[in-house]
């Protein structure tokens, strides 16, 4: 007997029929006899439409911004999660499952402050394994947790992942399995690269490089807390049959699995390739070359929250002045040149230009650390498909490339079949 968690996306339970073929994959695990805890999303979509309802809401006259409380922000989108859970509750106790549904804040799911992003501090497994040992199924609403100001808290899109592996943490899981509309871990999204090969194994440091460099098959932080707590963590599909064949293997069930590096046997200089769409470019021209100039710069990005990526300072040739470029996430590049213009005197620079709609490519191996030529490779690929680059930016493990927009899907395919990752 093994206690496992297993988590359903929001395409997984898009509507009642999909809700009832999600319930016949706990039923699976039920009937061989383990202690199973279920996660849901929201039906898909439906995060978005809550989401567009706040932002939405007329505006006051005089004013473009978008008004909302966060706190009310997460009371209205954690709603979706809620309707999911009492579903599938339902659906299990049609099948003579001993099954009930729990909101965040019923478990509760102790989060900090942070409403629209909060992280999780503390789940008491305790009575979720004192109900697994009754029998009982527990169907957790993902993506929520209850804040230290008593209300409800939302983790951040695509959070569910996150409640999963925490929940799986908290309650000691012989595994979490996270069911989506892929059957695992591709080397690159499937859905921009058809020849992109599934995965048997990604390693930790890995799979936390391709979420946090844009592939969205699993939450960052999700990532964290498995690698933290050494969740046995499987990206699996609900789509397939829940009774074919090996669905039910209690060690090697199909899909991916996220691990340590020491258990992959044979580990490929280059993993995978991930991409982010929506980056943006800020340059400032004839900065003065002088000690604290990047403190003013970033300092006060920092403090209104903004998100700095990539950073390129050039070398200036007679020491007095240069160029800073870096990037930001397109949606924060206004409030991003607001800051730097209200803070124009301090920093010292002469002009600003900004560029929206680039998109950044990077490759990711842990073999790279014992690798030259790797970056090398990429820069002619992408060359040879005249694809300009506009930053670089590389670590042990990653390489990470700015280019136009358009080129994203050129890019991430030229990328795949030079590294020979391209299924044969
Ligand atoms: P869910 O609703 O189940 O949480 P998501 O849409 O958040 O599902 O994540 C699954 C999607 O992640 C897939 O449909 C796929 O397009 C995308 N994806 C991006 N990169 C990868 C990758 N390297 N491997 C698998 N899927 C990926
Ligand atoms: N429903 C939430 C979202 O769409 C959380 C999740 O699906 O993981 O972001
Ligand atoms: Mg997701």
């Amino acid at each position: 007997m093994a206690r496992i968690v297993m988590k359903f996306g929001g395409t997984s339970v898009a509507d009642l029929n999909r809700i009832h073929n999600v319930a016949r994959h706990v039923k699976r695990e039920v009937d061989a006899g383990h202690e199973v805890a279920v996660v849901v999303s929201a039906m898909s979509g439906k995060t978005n439409e809550l989401v567009g309802w706040v932002e939405n809401m007329p505006k006051v006259a005089g004013s473009n911004a978008p008004f909302y409380d966060a706190r009310e922000y997460d009371a209205v989108v954690a709603s979706g999660e809620q309707v999911t859970s009492g579903l599938l509750a339902i659906a299990l106790q049609s099948m003579g499952i001993n099954a009930r549904s729990w909101q965040g804040w019923q478990l509760p799911i102790k989060t900090d402050n942070a409403h629209g992003a909060a992280r999780i501090l503390d789940i008491d497994g305790a009575d979720i394994i004192r109900r697994m040992g009754e029998g009982q199924v527990a169907v957790v609403a993902g993506f929520q947790g209850l804040g230290p100001d008593n209300r409800m808290a939302t983790l951040g899109r695509g959070g569910s992942d996150t409640s999963a592996v925490a929940i799986a943490a908290a309650v000691k899981a012989d595994r979490c399995d996270i069911y989506t509309d892929v059957d695992g871990v591709y080397t690159t999204d499937p859905r921009i690269e058809p020849k992109a090969r599934r995965l048997k194994k990604i390693a930790f440091e890995e799979m936390l490089e391709m979420a946090s460099l844009g592939a969205k098959v699993l939450q960052v932080r999700s990532v964290e807390l498995a690698m933290v707590h050494k969740v046995r963590t499987f990206v699996r599909s609900s789509f397939e049959d829940p009774d074919a064949p090996g669905m039910g293997d209690l060690l090697n069930p199909p899909g991916t699995l996220i691990c340590d590096e020491d258990e992959i046997v044979e580990q490929e200089v280059v993993t995978g390739i991930a991409y982010a769409k929506d980056e943006a470019q800020i340059s400032l021209r004839r900065l003065a070359d002088r000690p604290g100039v990047s403190a003013a710069i970033f300092g006060p990005l920092a403090e209104a929250h903004i998100n700095v990526d990539m950073i390129v300072q050039n070398i200036s040739e007679d020491g007095s002045k240069t160029d800073m470029t870096f990037t930001v996430p397109s949606g924060d590049v206004n409030k991003a040149l607001k800051v730097l213009s209200d803070n124009k005197e301090k920093i010292g620079y002469d002009v600003v230009q900004s560029e929206s709609g680039l998109v950044k490519v990077s490759v990711i191996g842990i073999g790279m650390r014992s690798h030259a030529g790797v970056a090398a490779s990429a820069f002619r690929a992408l060359a040879d498909k005249g694809i300009n680059i506009k930053a670089i930016t590389t670590s042990e493990i990653k390489i990470s490339i700015l280019i136009d927009g358009p080129y994203a899907e050129l890019a991430v395919r030229t990328l795949h079949s030079a590294y020979g990752l391209d299924k044969s």
